[in-house]
């Protein structure tokens, strides 16, 4: 066990003997077979520990469904005062929590200290929310008084990807106990920890100890457990397209529905109007930061021809000042790859590039000396109905595709099966607005990039998921309606005929 991972574990943890799952309250060693972790900045194995299984899953369900039930019975302006707290407590243990995630995680620190304080504005603003959120008097056409309530689901199981562990965490916890439900959370295998310790400073906050659970270990043995409890009334999935599919086919079967958040191909649109100079620090932060390891990467570049040499000039020299480095190095820029597939998928995709004709601007899929580096990569020549437009590549790797016209950019854009996000860089506001109202994307920045905000919803288009989070629309997912019928005539009309 790597020692400074386990310190900064026992930060959050000071009684852990071992990683497990958090469950009531407690951390519960898992059943299953071991799960290897390694340090993505050297390659070298860190830690192990044991899969949480089957019978560790049911026992979080359980303690969910009694944590909500003694959560539902606090006022909504207690519960809210309790959520603000939970944001003050992560506030207040911020850089734990970030060392914690860059340790784990691979990701820069820099990054790691944005991400915990977002975190903590998401619990704040979904404090907000909690008493805020009500039904409404509908004039029905009888002597009815009728109103609606929204109600809590229960118990929603959360399953989160590796690349933003805690932000993950805290986006789709803070809404669905903001609403009443109790939680079982199952992040990455590769990256448990910063949720588990989020679990413990949730409680500190005086939330429930039930309340939530996260499980440590893998979904293929705790996800189908958790859904044959028939306890599970939501499953809330973020992370790939294939994995996504079988979740939503596996609830499907008990009836469950779903949220998925998935993948993109995000095109990012500069035509020749644009500020260049900024649009080239928008396009380098697409796709750079994070190391391309981001749902909304803007993975496919679309620059108009006339400007299309002198953007991808710019691109190269900017793309090659990042620092590239140690996540733990309060200035690097760009971190590893976070684990060892991930990093062999890369380059894959990159060599697979080459042998379909693109040309390397810069970057490219050699090993370097340790770790699981790739450095910031420039593919040009690229046309879109090439693999590497259409694969989300989920690195940083960016394919630059040249256009002609307004009409042939948004078709570009669209010639795609997924719809997260995307962007375009003009100074013409009519074109500006066009092109957003044509591009199929959940998400559409206008001379920007990745800026997103708890207080707005987010999700994607056709293979990029369904359903939403954050803002109000996230309650919504959160919650079921309930109309209620109050008969309030003299007289009332026979109770049968009216389905
Ligand atoms: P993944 O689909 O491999 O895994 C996501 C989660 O599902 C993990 O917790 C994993 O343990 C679990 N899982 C994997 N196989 C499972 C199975 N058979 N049954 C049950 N659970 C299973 O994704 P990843 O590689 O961890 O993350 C990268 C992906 O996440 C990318 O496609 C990225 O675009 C996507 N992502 C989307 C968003 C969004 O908001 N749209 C945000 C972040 C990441």
């Amino acid at each position: 066990m790597n020692e400074r991972i386990w310190q900064a574990f026992r930060v959050f943890f000071p009684d852990a003997r071992a990683i497990g799952s958090h469950v009531g309250g407690s951390l519960l060693a898992g059943q299953g077979e071991d799960v290897v972790l390694r340090n993505a900045a050297t390659a070298e194995e860190t830690l192990r520990y044991a899969d949480a299984g089957a019978d560790v899953a049911r026992a979080a369900v359980e303690a969910a469904r009694r944590g909500q039930r003694e959560w539902a019975a606090l006022s909504h302006a207690q519960r809210g005062r309790v959520i603000h707290a939970v944001g003050q407590q992560i506030r207040a243990q911020a850089e734990p929590l970030a060392q914690l995630e860059a340790l784990t995680s691979g990701k820069p620190i820099r990054d790691c200290r944005g991400e915990v304080l977002r975190v903590a504005e998401m619990f704040e603003y979904y404090a907000g929310w909690a008493d805020k959120l009500y039904g409404d008097v509908i004039p029905v056409p009888s002597g009815h008084l009728n109103y609606t309530r929204r109600e809590p689901i229960g118990v929603v199981l959360q399953i989160t990807p590796w690349n933003a562990p805690v932000f993950t965490a805290g986006w789709q916890i803070a809404p669905a106990i903001a609403t009443g439900n109790g939680v079982v959370l199952k992040p990455s295998e590769l990256t448990p920890f910063s949720s588990l310790a989020l679990a413990s400073i949730v409680v500190q906050a005086g939330v429930p100890a039930g309340l939530i659970n996260v499980l440590a270990g893998y979904g293929q043995t705790t996800v189908p457990a958790a859904l044959e409890t028939a306890d599970v009334g939501k499953v809330v999935f973020v992370g790939s397209v294939p994995t996504g599919a079988r979740i939503a086919a596996l609830a499907a079967g008990h009836l469950v529905p779903c949220v998925l958040e998935l993948g993109g191909k995000s095109a990012n649109i500069v035509f020749e109007d644009a500020d260049l100079d900024r649009a080239c620090l928008g396009a380098q932060a697409a796709i750079f930061s994070g190391a391309g390891q981001s749902c909304v990467s803007g993975s496919r570049l679309l620059v108009q021809r006339s400007v299309h040499d002198k953007l991808v000039e710019k691109l190269v020299n900017g793309a090659r000042r990042l620092r590239v480095g140690d996540p733990l190095d309060a200035d690097t820029e760009v971190g590893p790859i976070c684990n060892e597939r991930q990093f062999t998928h890369v380059r894959n995709c990159i060599a697979a590039a080459l042998r379909e004709g693109a040309k390397l601007a810069l970057g490219g899929a050699e090993a370097g000396a340790a770790g699981y580096f790739v450095p910031p990569t420039v593919l040009t020549g690229v046309t879109n109905g090439m693999e590497v437009a259409q694969n989300e590549i989920f690195g940083p790797v960016v394919a630059v595709i040249p256009f002609d016209t307004e009409q042939e950019a948004i078709d570009i854009a669209n010639d795609s099966r997924f719809g997260l996000a995307g962007a375009v860089w003009t100074r013409d506001v009519g074109r500006a607005h066009r092109v957003a109202a044509q591009v199929q994307a959940g998400t559409f920045w206008v001379n920007g990039y990745k800026t997103i905000n708890v207080a707005s919803p987010f999700g994607g288009y056709r293979q990029s998921g369904y359903g939403r989070s954050s803002g109000l629309d996230a309650l919504k997912e959160y919650t079921q309606v309930k109309s209620v019928w109050v008969e309030t005539a003299a007289e009332p009309a026979a109770p049968f005929g009216y389905l």
